[in-house]
């Protein structure tokens, strides 16, 4: 064998959810909204200049937008294409210690992809029998800490007195905490970073503001962390967001309306969907979250993914010790999630 092979960065990659070529589906596998942007974003008319210019490397449209709608300055946000390049850039900025960074075990599953492919050491962190947060586990010698708030696959929300002890507890790393799910439920941690300087909140426009197809991702913290940021992106790649993606991002922004009424009643279909399918004998974890992780009294989960997928509907079912028999089921409509209820009741009665 050629020694070259020796030098080629071996690594386990990130598996996403399935993105079925078949249109004819109800799609609950990957968290996606099922209402689309506001319809401001819609109306953006394609021109030559959206196109034909490269984009704006500061981003700065967004980032005005952004900082007016959160209310910080504008040298506290970072933007980059999707929340996921955004924490891949910051593990790569603020993770350079010896020590492990630490993160739970049931968790965003890119977390200890992006530890082996910047070859930053890491520790999971098991979370309790009822899925927690262990604070006390957070307490120890560490390299730096990111978890997301609520969590995912369970859609748990920890309340902010619990993520500001861990803040408050670390103020030798850097905290990030992923609020990829925070305007389903839950209070955010932004109002902390003026309290503490080693704190990192990311955001994205893939889940609450529909608009996963454009990514679009987001760091609020203080200015020294985010031109830390900025350094490091711009050692790699000047031009990470392009210049649709902008335009449309500041659109969602500035129509507040939409983006609640449309998270509101995602959240009210949640809520909907949790007590019918609890009828046919499930049980979901408190979720705040677009999803729910949901456990059957009797019937295995893998068997009933499956079944699902037969019958054209996607969730996702992740084969790992602890949550091999949940599903997560995004929210979808109110008529999405109804014909899941009745294919789920059919099966659950059939099924020997
Ligand atoms: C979906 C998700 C992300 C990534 O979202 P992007 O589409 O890359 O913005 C990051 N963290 C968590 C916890 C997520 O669920």
């Amino acid at each position: 064998m050629a020694s070259w092979r020796d030098n080629i960065r071996q690594v386990e990659p990130y598996v996403p959810g399935e993105q079925p070529k078949n249109t004819n589906v109800i799609k609950l596998n990957t968290n996606e909204n099922p209402y689309g942007p506001s319809p401001r974003v819609k109306a953006v008319q394609d021109n030559e200049d959206l196109l034909r210019l490269y984009p704006d490397p500061t981003a700065g449209a967004l980032v005005d937008a952004l900082a007016e709608y959160h209310g910080v300055d504008a040298s506290q946000v970072f933007v980059g294409v999707g929340s996921d390049d955004v924490l891949a850039m910051s593990f790569l900025t603020f993770f350079n210690s010896d020590k492990p960074i630490l993160f739970p075990d049931i968790t965003y599953s890119f977390y200890d992809v992006w530890a082996e492919l910047f070859r930053i050491p890491y520790k999971q962190m098991p979370l309790d029998e009822n899925f927690r947060l262990k604070i006390d586990d957070y307490k120890g010698e560490n390299g730096g800490i990111v978890f997301p708030n609520p969590n995912a696959p369970t859609g748990i929300y920890e309340s902010l007195d619990h993520v500001e002890e861990i803040i408050k507890n670390n103020p030798d790393v850097i905290v990030i905490v992923d609020e990829a799910y925070i305007d389903f439920g839950g209070e955010t941690a932004l109002p902390l970073i003026d309290k503490y300087d080693n704190l990192v909140v990311v955001r994205t426009f893939s889940k609450s503001r529909s608009m996963a197809g454009l990514r679009i991702g987001y760091a609020i913290s203080n200015p020294e962390l985010i031109k830390a940021l900025n350094d490091v992106k711009y050692s790699y790649n000047s031009y990470t967001m392009n210049r649709p993606s902008l335009v449309l991002g500041v659109e969602s922004i500035h129509d507040d309306a939409y983006f609640r009424e449309k998270v509101g009643q995602i959240i009210a279909t949640r809520e909907r969907f949790v007590k019918e399918i609890a009828e046919l004998g499930f049980t979901c974890l408190p979720s705040s979250a677009n999803f729910v992780f949901a456990t059957h009294e009797s019937i295995p989960a893998k068997e009933i993914f499956a079944a699902a997928k037969e019958n054209n509907i996607y969730v996702r079912y992740f084969d790992k010790p602890r949550i091999d028999n949940y599903l997560r089921i995004s929210i979808g409509t109110d008529a999405e999630m109804d014909v899941f209820v009745s294919f789920l009741s059919k099966y659950v009665k059939e099924y020997k």
